[in-house]
Formats: C-alpha cells, structure tokens, sequence
C-alpha cells in the first residue's frame, strides 16, 4: 500500500494489525465482486455477518459487545474497506459511525444495552436519518416533526437518501420536538412508515438510499434519546467526518496504485507511458496529496483521541480528503486512458463513489464553512 513518507512507522503495533486483518478480509471478501454488484445496484448483504467478527464494528465505543480501538486503528479499517469497495463502506459508516455512535453518544443505559450488542455483530442494521427533501446542508432546520402524546410522540414527516434505508433494524431518526431537534430509535415495521428505493443513482450503487414517508407514525416515549438541539447532530458528525476522511482516502490510494500499475507496463511510442514526465507530474501530484492527507488524516486520530479534535478540524479533513480522492481519481482515470471507463478497471467506480463522498456528511462546502467559522469566530452560514 501506498506510504511514500512511511507513516506506517508512527502506527503501533495494534493499529496495524487491525489494519492488516481488515485489509485481507476487504480485499478477499469484498473486492473480487464489488464491480459486479456495483453494476446491477446490489448490496453486499452476505457480507453483512463477516463484517461483525472483524472487531471493527463500532470500534471506538469500547463497551456494550464493541471492541475498543483507537481512531486511527478505526479510520485505516474505513481506509481499507473504502478501497475495496466503496458502497460496503458506506452500509459500515452509517451503521457502525452515524448509527452506533449517536446510541453510545445520546441513547439511555437501556437503550445502549438493547440496541450497541446485536448491532455490533451486525445482527441487527443501523440507519441513520436526517436529511429531508427540503433540507440537507440546512439540516438544523428540519420540518420532520415528533408531536408529543400521551405515552409517547406522533411522527409527521419524510426523509431522503437515507443509507441502509431498505434493511435497517432500527434508525436514529431525527425530528423537531417542543425541545428542539431530538434523536429517535425507530422501528421499520411502525404503522404509517413506507419508503422507496432512489433508482438512478450513479455513485455508491452497491448500497441502497432510500426515501422515507411518516404518516402519524407511533413512537413510544422509551425510543427517544434523551438529548435536544442540533449541537448534537453537529457533534456525532465531528466524529464520523473523522471516519469519512480515511474512506476518502482509501479511494485515492486505489485510484492512485491502479495508474501507477498501468502507468509502468502500458507502452506507446516505444516505452512505458510512466516514462513520460506528464505522466510522471500527475503521478506526483497524486502521490503528494496523498501523503499530506495521510497524515492530515492521522493526527487528527491523535486528537480525537486525546478529546482535542474540534468540528473545524474534523470538517478540514473531510473536506480535504474528500477533494484530493476526487482530483486523484480524475488523475487516474486520465492515465489509465480508455481503459480508465471501464468498470473492471475500477477506476470509474471510485470516481463516481467519490462524487457522493464529496457530497454527503457536509458537501465541500457546507465543512470549508464549518472550518472557516472556526478560524475566524464568524459563521458564512445560518
Ligand atoms: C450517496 C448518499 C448517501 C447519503 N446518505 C445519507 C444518510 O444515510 N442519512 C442522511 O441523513 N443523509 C444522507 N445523505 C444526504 C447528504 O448528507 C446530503 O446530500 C448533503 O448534506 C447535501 O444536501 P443536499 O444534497 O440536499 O444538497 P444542498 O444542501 O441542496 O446543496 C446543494 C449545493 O449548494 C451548496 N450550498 C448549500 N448551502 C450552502 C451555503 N450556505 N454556502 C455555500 N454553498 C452552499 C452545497 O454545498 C451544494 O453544492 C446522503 C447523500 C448521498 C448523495
């Protein structure tokens, strides 16, 4: 694996073995297929119950049947999932980060020894739904709204491109209440909830987004997480943007191997294409970015870690990450010329899975934003 500036070296010995563990699991699992399903827009799903005896399913939370390892052991398990197969990674990020860190971050005692045992072992599949079809970047102003009644809440609402939204065992749901926006473990089988698959999706075809419908749906009292306000949405995606940034990452480092393998046996004019220096500038370029995201990537693991990774930090990385995996795959697709469309080559897989990372947990922009109000105490956005 690509480690021009040899970070491998300020790893311990742990994390590297989680690394190498999820690494052999990813490429032998999950890679060999990940183009196939990708094309005919199937999940992974056999995958599913393997994933939960790697000992990385809700890594960092350390308790209730989870296991504990470090943010960095974590963020090189998304690294290596993500370049196997990006879509699988998504179904990990939101069950394991979105879903299972906001149980651990916000739920009861009660809720967390229900729901963080089954879902550790993937028994049970998280969701996580916030965006709505009016509000994504502007998620704190949700229209979703949980009524209370007697014993408990009437839900009125919809949501949009919710991951795991077709297999899910349970949801944290996000809706306004008197109190402000709250978190709610929500069941599929409630009376008044339906939802439909998105079709036409062109990026992450490999796991399935789904449109949600609340029609006076019943949720008992003891299903809300006992949190309010959007600092709390702010704060579980301070955590998965960390998570986010290694996928991003994973994607770049395939897409950057796969020219470089390409780079040195495809010959024209006489000599292998690496020979030429425009080849050879891109592949630098790419080997750059890389390097400084690895390592953006990894103090920020050391931070959070030691409680001093902040949102703008988080957003910094995400943002990074995901722009230099986009650059490096439009790189990449160049020097692997026609062959760089074509699906077998994966190549176009990750630059199309890219496009949806850039966008999702805070497009480029909305985090830019988030670092900006950081750096200078003034916020661009409402
Ligand atoms: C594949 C995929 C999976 C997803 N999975 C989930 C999931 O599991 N759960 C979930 O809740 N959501 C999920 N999402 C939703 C995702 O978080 C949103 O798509 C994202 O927040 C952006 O919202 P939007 O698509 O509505 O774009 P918009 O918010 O409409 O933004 C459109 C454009 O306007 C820009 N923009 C908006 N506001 C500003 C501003 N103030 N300043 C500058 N530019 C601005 C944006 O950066 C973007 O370029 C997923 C999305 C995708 C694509």
């Amino acid at each position: 694996m690509t480690d021009f500036y040899q970070v491998d070296s300020l790893l311990t010995p742990d994390e590297r073995a989680v690394r190498d563990r999820v690494r052999t699991w990813a490429r032998e699992r999950l890679a060999p297929r990940a183009g196939d399903f990708w094309e005919r827009g199937e999940f992974q799903a056999d995958r599913v119950l393997e994933l939960g005896e790697l000992g990385i399913v809700g890594g960092i939370i350390g308790a209730y049947g989870c296991p504990s390892i470090s943010s960095a052991a974590y963020g090189l398990a998304s690294q290596e999932l993500a370049y196997a197969d990006s879509s699988f990674t998504t179904f990990f990020g939101v069950h394991s980060g979105l879903a299972m860190g906001s149980i651990a971050l916000f739920g009861t005692e009660e809720q967390k020894q229900r729901w963080l045992p089954p879902m550790a072992r993937c028994e049970v599949i998280g969701a996580f739904a916030l965006t709505e079809p009016e509000h994504g970047s502007d998620a704190a102003h949700l229209e979703t709204v949980a009524a209370p009644v007697d014993g408990g809440y009437r839900l009125n609402g919809g949501k949009r491109w919710i991951g795991n939204g077709d297999n899910f065992g349970v949801a944290v749901l996000w809706a306004q209440t008197p109190d402000g926006i709250a978190p709610f473990l929500f069941e599929p089988d409630t009376d008044g909830f339906s939802r439909t698959p998105m079709r036409g999706k062109l990026a992450k075809r490999g796991v399935t987004n789904v449109e949600m419908t609340f029609a006076n749906c019943f949720v008992p009292e003891s299903h809300r997480m006992p949190v309010a306000g959007f600092r709390n949405v702010a704060e579980i995606l301070r955590i998965t943007r960390h998570h986010v940034s290694w996928t991003a990452l994973g994607e770049a480092i395939a897409c950057y191997e796969a020219a470089l393998a390409h780079a040195r046996q495809r010959v024209q004019f006489g000599k292998p294409i690496g020979s030429f220096q425009l080849v050879q500038e891109k592949l630098v370029e790419m080997a750059t970015e890389i390097t400084k995201a690895q390592l953006l990537s990894l103090q920020l693991s050391r931070l959070l870690d030691a409680g001093n990774a902040t949102a703008g930090m988080t957003a910094m990385a995400k943002a990074n990450n995901s722009k230099i995996a986009r650059d490096c795959a439009r790189l990449a697709r160049e020097i692997l010329g026609g062959d760089g469309i074509l699906l077998q080559n994966d190549v176009i897989r990750h630059m199309l899975d890219i496009e949806a990372i850039y966008t999702f947990e805070g497009t480029w922009d909305i985090n830019t934003l988030i670092a900006g109000r950081e750096l200078t105490g003034l916020s661009a956005f409402g």
